[in-house]
């Protein structure tokens, strides 16, 4: 259903094989669990809760998937589990919003996705706006969701 390939500008990127209807289940993020202070250079790691992250050596799909403002993908469930948001076109590239998994102050990425609701800046879900979070929410890992962090 998804492949690997490289893009012309953001380094690899995932992309729909076929036609992928909304709400399918697109990929279960894989890796080992690990709190912060365990955390290896090395690894990639994805925040999974307020002390704890998904790490893997760089060899799993999820950790090709790259950011957008505008995704077609999303933490529907509000485990690490991304499903399609819409009616995904066979080519096109998959795509979530990398704040609905980040608790880590002071992270920023520059953006430049081409939607509409660009925010140029990507940061840590609380350095969202309210009105950012609100509309998210229903897309953002479980931890996030929780009140603490809004
Ligand atoms: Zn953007």
């Amino acid at each position: 259903m998804l492949e690997i390939r490289l893009t012309a500008n953001i380094g690899r990127g995932v992309f729909a094989k076929s036609a992928i209807p909304c709400g399918t289940l697109l990929v279960a993020c894989e890796g080992w669990l690990a709190p912060s202070n365990a955390l290896d250079d090395d690894w990639y790691a994805m925040q999974v809760g307020p002390d704890l992250w998904l790490c893997s050596s760089g060899d799993c799909l999820d950790e090709c998937i790259n950011h957008s403002c505008d995704p077609n993908a999303g933490f529907v469930t509000g485990e690490a589990v991304l499903y399609a948001l819409r009616d995904i076109a066979a080519g096109d590239q998959i795509f979530w919003d990398y704040s609905t998994s980040l608790a880590e102050a002071g992270w920023s990425l520059e953006c430049r996705c081409g939607s509409p609701r660009c925010r140029r800046v990507v940061r840590s879900w609380g350095e969202l706006s309210v009105e950012e979070r609100a509309r998210l929410h229903p897309i953002a890992l479980t931890f996030l969701r929780d009140p603490v962090y809004v």
